[in-house]
């Protein structure tokens, strides 16, 4: 393993032992959980939004080292960002993770540790996981409707 490898490992290991940003933050009024049955991974995501400014991001749910590494790092990428910036951010990762052509004026930070899935096609599912899920939460009803994103 090459010394990059080692230290993207290091960093899922991390966030899948001590994942940031778990529970529900106070004021978060929109939710969506999201189920990988590929793997079996649950994820539920919980953001409050205001004007169009994620101010708090959390998740809970029991998954795949993969799948909780990305939520974490997802929730602590995006805390006090815009929605915009979370789109952009998600097709950047998303491209990423699938093996394409990332826009590189994105800069995916600590998520390029997730670059190796693109290799796992199997995997990509429980990599773009929470994602999804912080999707349908931001496109969701304030008051929580909860959408399941298979
Ligand atoms: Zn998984």
């Amino acid at each position: 393993m090459n010394e990059l490898a080692e230290l993207y490992q290091q960093v899922l290991l991390d966030h899948y032992r001590s994942p940031r940003h778990f529970g529900r933050p106070a004021g978060a009024e929109r939710e969506a959980e999201g189920f990988n049955p590929l793997c079996g991974d649950r994820v539920k995501v919980y953001v409050d939004v205001e004007e169009g400014v994620i101010r708090a991001l959390g998740f809970e749910g029991s998954g795949c080292a993969i799948s909780t590494a990305s939520a974490s790092l997802m929730a602590e990428a995006l805390q006090g960002r815009r929605i915009e910036e979370f789109e952009r951010l998600f097709a950047a990762f998303r491209a990423t993770v699938t093996g394409g052509a990332p826009d590189r004026e994105v800069d995916l930070g600590k998520l390029a540790a997730l670059a190796g899935v693109a290799e796992f096609p199997m995997r990509v599912k429980c990599a773009t996981l929470a994602w999804h899920a912080l999707e349908a939460a931001l496109h969701s009803p304030a008051g929580g409707t909860t959408v399941s994103t298979e």
